[in-house]
């Protein structure tokens, strides 16, 4: 399930994402200032931060900031939330290290398609959509894939994208074709591997079908 910090001091805005993120299917973590939201990033790195800026004590702007120069935190993925709307302050919040940047007040749909997409762009795979392709179904969540009937794939553990392509000049069969009498194999895909599974014509001999 996706973890998601909501780092807010006023409760009634803090509850409302809350309750909205959950019923979305989030996982939802509360901090009330920079100190509580160090804290449980020291405990638990989230999939992404909502951060106001104006808390009390240290900002949401220069807890960004600390994130972006600490390397274990550099890549948390950061929405800063705010009633400041001036192009200024836009700017310094991005410059800061937030991934994007929604102005109070925002609609919950809007907020949630900014998760949806900071998500996205920095890790796919943290989406919870299930993908199908070519009769097989992944789900990231549980890292499983399965046939389109609900059986079960063979799983190797290593992903298709991991996969090398055929290096060039791979022959298109699992083995070579054998060719005793031309004592070549198959190396090519294409015209000269169907011509070299083809019995020799009568009366042709070993050279009808010797590869050029
Ligand atoms: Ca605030």
């Amino acid at each position: 399930m996706t973890r998601v910090l909501v780092v807010e001091d006023e409760p009634a805005i803090a509850d409302l994402i809350a309750m909205n993120l959950r019923h979305a299917g989030y996982e939802v973590t509360l901090a009330a200032s920079a100190e509580q939201a160090q804290a449980a990033v020291d405990g638990v790195l989230p999939d992404l931060v909502l951060l106001d800026w104006m808390l009390p004590g240290e900002s949401g702007l220069q807890l960004a900031r600390r994130w972006r120069a600490d390397a274990r935190t550099r890549g948390l993925s950061i929405i800063m939330l705010t009633a400041r709307s001036d192009e200024a302050d836009k700017i310094a919040g991005l410059d800061a290290g937030a991934d994007d940047y929604l102005t109070k007040p925002f609609s919950t749909k809007e907020l949630l398609a900014r998760i949806r997409a900071v998500l996205r762009r920095k890790a796919p795979e943290a989406l919870e959509d299930v993908v199908e392709v070519a009769g097989l179904r992944l789900d990231p969540s549980t890292r499983r894939v399965a046939r389109g009937d609900g059986g079960q794939a063979r799983a190797h553990g290593v992903p298709a994208a991991a996969l090398p392509d055929d290096p060039p000049g791979a022959c298109a069969q699992p083995r070579p074709v054998a060719r005793p009498r031309l004592g070549r194999p198959c190396l090519h895909r294409g015209a000269h591997g169907r011509r070299a599974r083809q019995a020799p014509a009568r009366g042709a001999g070993a050279g009808a079908v010797r590869p050029p």
